[in-house]
């Protein structure tokens, strides 16, 4: 390709409103332009990223047996009426009538229609395994879409949905697809863990999000240093370390605490540190129950290890209203001492000793708290949100947090969709038989832009070689010399010629802003032709990733650049 004839829309000053880094440098290469709201247009040094990406994403998905099909993205209410998800999804789903009335919505995922492409079309369970996926466009009509390609209202996916006759073939199905996940991540040249996930609403057993590390990442999960454990916080372990409950040293002993409510005014104030308050919170859940949950004082609720424990969908924070009711004292005074409410407490919990709690009267306190002696806990359980030095779950090694951005997501499904819809087969003995299904979703946009949050510099882009939209870029330092020209022409044509994919900067520019394009633009291998090393029939590679200069003879250049292409593209 050739600069000169290529749309390369590239912003010399930062958007305004883009926020994180992948999303500037996105709108500075020009690799997208915004539509609407969540909605762009991918230009074409973009989509070749996309693609790019796409197209890993297809052999690996050949590779583990997959079929690649297309399925709609208007799809009919009836559908998502058969599962119930037409009431259940809430705004997320855009939902639109045709000229006739009839009711459709754009897919956000498939497993509808997908189940009804299996109920129509396989029989016998000599037709299984089956997994049949797609890369297509999907709809979300997110609440907040930001981050450009990271969390759009339209945007690409591939989805993959598996069928089994039983539960060990689903499980095998699964596993294939991690592995399967884990090559597409490694090859696209990323950091990435596999992460152990809560399954939420959806339904199904298990489930694994894929998450690349990054600051920016909108989900916080932590992992093992020494073995492979890594899970999302909201659904990582923590093992009750069994210390017996120290004997009391300290009297029960009440203080005054004028105005001081949360854990680190009353801390300050007493002069002690938040690990010795227990805090305490009043909590009600969307099922009607008021629960009291302990934790010490620096640590984090995970109110899905709650909820879990108390079997509802929600809990929230006790109004103003409430706290008053239930403990007689303003919120930031409530303790589990002559408190009349079901008490849960975190494992830690057990392991302390005079310690401080509210004393459920204004401006209150009560020091030299202990267990047993002055009040006692229905249930100590797993409760609160791991942190980074956590001990590890499964070994003896240390959890280590981060940011991630969530780029892949499968899950066991079960027989949800295959029994709300009626998929079955016939097995050997001739016998209807429900389908176990799992879904296993990757967002191509979302990859790329992850892969640009992790690799960039000041200058811009440094893109990993697999997903670059160009291996290799030659910078035609003087488009006035003949002589650079014609170098650069044929070491164009042999580049092309030995399979490469090559830009051309054959523009009229002084090189300086070529350089800086160059950078923007994060093409992997730069080719520079210049008439000074032309003299000694020299051009110079430089290398993106960490800037190394070597001047190459200018009649080995394209066959040596063509070598390391294909090095580094070994899968
Ligand atoms: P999130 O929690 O980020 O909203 P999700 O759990 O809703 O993601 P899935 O339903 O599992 O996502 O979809 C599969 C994959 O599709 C995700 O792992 C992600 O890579 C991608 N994806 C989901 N929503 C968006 C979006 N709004 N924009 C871009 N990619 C998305
Ligand atoms: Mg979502």
């Amino acid at each position: 390709m050739r600069y000169s004839q290529y749309l390369l829309a590239t912003l010399k000053e930062t958007p305004a409103d883009a926020e994180i880094i992948s999303h500037q440098l996105m709108l500075r290469a020009g690799m997208i332009r915004k539509v609407a709201a969540g909605i762009y247009n991918y230009l074409p040094f973009g989509l070749r990223a996309v693609r790019k990406v796409e197209e890993i994403v297809r052999q690996e998905m050949e590779r583990a047996g997959a079929l690649e099909l297309l399925m709609p993205m208007v799809v009919p209410a009836e559908l998502w009426q058969e599962s119930q998800r037409w009431e259940q999804y809430g705004k997320e789903l855009l939902r639109l009538k045709d000229r006739k009335d009839t009711e459709f919505c754009l897919g956000p995922t498939h497993e509808e229609v997908v189940t009804d492409v299996v109920r129509n079309t396989v029989r016998s369970y000599r037709q299984l395994p089956l997994n049949l996926y797609q890369i297509q466009t999907k709809f979300r009509d997110e609440i907040r879409p930001r981050f450009g390609l990271m969390r759009g209202r339209e945007f690409i996916m591939k989805d993959a949905y598996s069928f089994d006759l039983d539960e060990a073939g689903a499980d095998i199905a699964y596993e294939k697809m991690f592995q399967a996940y884990r090559r597409i991540f490694e090859r696209c040249g990323l950091k990435f863990r596999a992460v152990e996930a809560d399954t939420g609403n959806i339904g199904g057993s298990s489930s694994h999000e894929f998450m690349v590390l990054a600051e920016s990442g909108e989900d916080a999960i932590v992992s093992c240093d020494s073995c492979e454990y890594a899970a999302n916080v909201e659904k990582a372990e923590l093992v009750a370390t069994a210390t017996a409950t120290p004997e009391p040293t300290a009297d029960l002993q009440q203080v005054a605490t004028p105005g001081q409510k949360s854990v680190a005014e009353v801390t300050d104030f007493l002069d002690l540190t938040p690990q010795q308050l227990v805090k305490t919170l009043i909590l009600q859940t969307d099922d009607g129950q008021t629960v009291a949950v302990l934790l010490r004082g620096d640590r984090e609720l995970n109110d899905i290890k709650l909820c879990r424990l108390l079997d509802c969908n929600e809990v929230t924070l006790a109004s103003e209203e409430v706290v008053l009711q239930v403990t007689g004292a303003p919120s930031g005074f409530a303790g589990p001492v002559g408190l009349k409410l079901r008490l849960l407490a975190d494992h830690e919990v057990a392991a302390m000793a005079d310690f401080i709690v509210g004393a459920n009267v204004v401006d209150s306190h009560y020091m030299g708290v202990n267990l047993r002696r002055d009040f006692t806990v229905e249930t100590f359980a797993d409760l609160r949100l791991s942190v980074a030095g956590d001990p590890c779950p499964r070994c003896a090694g240390q959890l280590e947090s981060w940011r991630g951005i969530e780029v892949g997501h499968i899950f066991k499904l079960g027989t949800k969709y295959s029994e709300a819809l009626g998929a079955t087969v016939l097995d050997d003995q001739g016998k209807d038989r429900m389908l176990f299904m799992g879904c296993y979703g990757i967002g191509i946009g979302r990859t790329v832009a992850s892969a640009i949050e992790q690799n960039h510099d000041d200058n811009g882009i440094v893109f990993p070689l697999p997903i670059a939209p160009f291996q290799v870029l030659i910078t035609v330092v003087n488009t006035k010399d003949e002589a650079v020209l014609q170098a650069s022409e044929d070491l164009y044509q042999a580049l092309q010629q030995a399979g490469i994919e090559v830009l051309l900067d054959d523009r009229d520019e002084r090189a300086g802003s070529k350089f800086k394009d160059a950078d923007l633009l994060g093409i992997p291998l730069r080719l520079t032709v210049g008439s000074r090393g032309l003299k000694e029939e020299m051009v110079e590679l430089q290398r993106r990733s960490d800037g190394e200069r070597t001047m190459l003879p200018l009649a080995e250049a394209a066959q040596r650049l063509a070598e390391q292409v294909r090095q580094a593209l070994v899968r």
